[in-house]
């Protein structure tokens, strides 16, 4: 049994250590697709309830994306002392669609270690691209 659901997210970021447009302060409205595939239906009859996902998109939703570390800095003071910490995204590797898909990969699969499901994230930063990502 295979189920599917997307949504999107509106949040800034930038790439550490890129040279170009992407190492500046910028935001997309990103698309995300989760698929859950397993064999076992619940007593309801469903394979996985994608009220889950609320929790995801709320981490990421009007936040700004940023990699822990030196050159971050003082985007974290500013963003924490202008908006609150509660509008920052912190990671510990570059928010690329890649690193955001593995992110949601493992919430995913920390969320549901009880039941046995796979997963496959799809993550869009625009329209013609996307990361993916599967366990
Ligand atoms: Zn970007």
């Amino acid at each position: 049994m295979k189920i599917k659901t997307e949504f999107s997210f509106d949040a800034a970021h930038r790439l550490v250590g890129y040279e170009g447009k992407r190492s500046n302060l910028h935001g997309h409205t990103w698309k995300v697709e989760i698929e859950v595939e397993g064999e076992k239906l619940d007593d309801i009859g469903m394979l996985w309830d994608f009220t889950n996902v609320k929790k995801i998109k709320e981490h990421y939703d009007h936040k700004t994306i940023l990699k822990i570390c030196k050159e971050n800095q003082d985007f974290v003071y500013y963003i924490t002392k202008t908006c609150g910490s509660d509008s920052l995204c912190l990671m510990h590797d570059n928010p690329t669609p890649e690193n955001i898909a593995k992110y949601i990969l493992d919430t995913l699969k920390i969320m549901n270690k009880k039941n046995n499901l796979s997963f496959k994230v799809k993550v869009w930063e625009s329209p013609k691209s996307y990361a993916e990502v599967e366990r």
